[in-house]
């Protein structure tokens, strides 16, 4: 009798892998190809029962954010983008092969002149150093494609991916997050949530809303529009992300100062 390969202990039932680990978004403009790479939203349970928060620095934006609503919140979306996490959670190495080698297929080459784009996370965000780092790794691998992303991991990209960006990525923060006081709105491509188009147009921010490339190729001052979802919509009010988180971190220092008291010491 010959002996039976024994598979090797596995802690977590691994799901099968999609052929394709992109998948095209919906564009306004018809001559845009713009693929895209979700995370769920902020926190959860994994089906093994794990917790996760894939949005480690979401602040105000996690009551107001799109991605844990509507349709993100329908079972076999969210599963889709929960295994998508658990994938990288778990074997990070395997997922990065993956991805790299996805990158070198023709549907990613362009036919037209016209380049292809990624976009890294709809919801979700760069949750750890080393999923990261394995971003910027499969980037450099495909210069064929630009890449883009949101981000609230400010601290995170000033410190691994300012000094040698990818020349084929371009990242832009956006505010309601807990690191909104390290933008610097007149030096950093940035984004803001505002109630509607009228209100972005006020303040002097150019509208997302004709394509998304323009997270590419817009100016340091992009206006998104709140999705039209209204208890959303209803628990923004006037304000914009920047403006809310603002209002929520001077309420955090004056219940700190208070509890400090007047001699500046915690009770
Ligand atoms: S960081 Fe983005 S995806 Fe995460 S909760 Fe905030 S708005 Fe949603």
């Amino acid at each position: 009798m010959t002996d039976a390969p024994v598979p090797a202990a596995r802690e977590h039932p691994v799901p099968a892998r999609p052929r394709f680990l992109l998948t095209l978004m919906r564009s306004g403009c018809a001559s845009e190809r713009i693929y895209r790479w979700t995370l769920p939203a902020h926190e959860g349970r994994l089906s093994d029962g794990r917790e996760y928060n894939a949005c480690p620095t979401a602040g105000i934006c996690k009551d107001l954010c799109f991605a844990r609503a509507g349709t993100y919140r329908f079972s076999n979306v969210l599963a889709a983008h929960q295994r998508n996490l658990q994938y990288v959670m778990d074997d990070l190495p395997g997922w990065e092969r993956q991805m790299t080698a996805e990158l070198q297929h023709r549907r990613y080459r362009s036919a037209d002149g016209e380049p292809v784009h990624v976009r890294v996370h709809d919801g979700g965000d760069y949750w750890s150093v080393p999923y990261l780092q394995a971003w910027l790794r499969i980037f450099r691998s495909a210069e064929h494609v630009t890449f883009y992303s949101y981000t609230k991991q400010v601290a995170l990209f000033e410190k691994w991916v300012r000094p040698d960006a990818p020349a084929n990525f371009a990242w832009r923060y956006s505010y309601g997050g807990t690191q909104d006081d390290l933008i610097d709105p007149l030096l950093h491509h940035h984004a803001d949530v505002f109630p509607d188009e009228a209100s972005l147009d006020e303040a002097g921010y150019t509208s997302q809303t004709p394509s998304d490339l323009r997270a590419v190729y817009g100016p340091k001052t992009l206006g998104v529009a709140a999705n039209n979802i209204p208890h959303l919509r209803a628990r923004q009010g006037v304000q914009s992300f920047r403006s809310l988180q603002r209002s929520a971190n001077a309420e955090k220092a004056a219940r700190r100062a208070k509890r400090r008291g007047p001699s500046g010491r915690s009770a």
